[in-house]
């Protein structure tokens, strides 16, 4: 039996990026190839993206614990769930 299981929110690493810097990256991206399709080398393009982009940098962490599994990693399969329910159901029990 398997209690647990990567969280697929963040791939089981815990972590996620927040939105501000998916879309940040995003922008460099574009800004990027804009730059490559008039005929910069990919280095420099991403050195003149970095520039003009850097000062609407987000500002907060670039990473936050995932909400899917507060920043485990793992989630309960529905056989650990289950569990879980049981054992708070016995320590409820126990509280009172
Ligand atoms: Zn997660």
């Amino acid at each position: 039996m398997k209690y647990e299981k990567p969280c697929t929110a963040c791939n089981g690493s815990g972590a996620v990026i927040s939105t501000a810097w998916t879309v940040f990256f995003e922008r460099v991206d574009k800004i990027k190839k804009k730059y490559i399709a008039e005929g910069l080398s990919s280095l420099k393009a991403d050195e003149k993206a970095w520039e003009e982009i850097r000062p609407s940098e987000p500002n907060e962490p670039m990473e936050h614990d995932c909400d899917e599994c507060e920043g485990r990693g793992m989630v309960p399969t529905e056989e650990g769930r289950q569990i879980l329910e049981f054992v708070e159901k016995y320590l409820a029990d126990n509280a009172t």
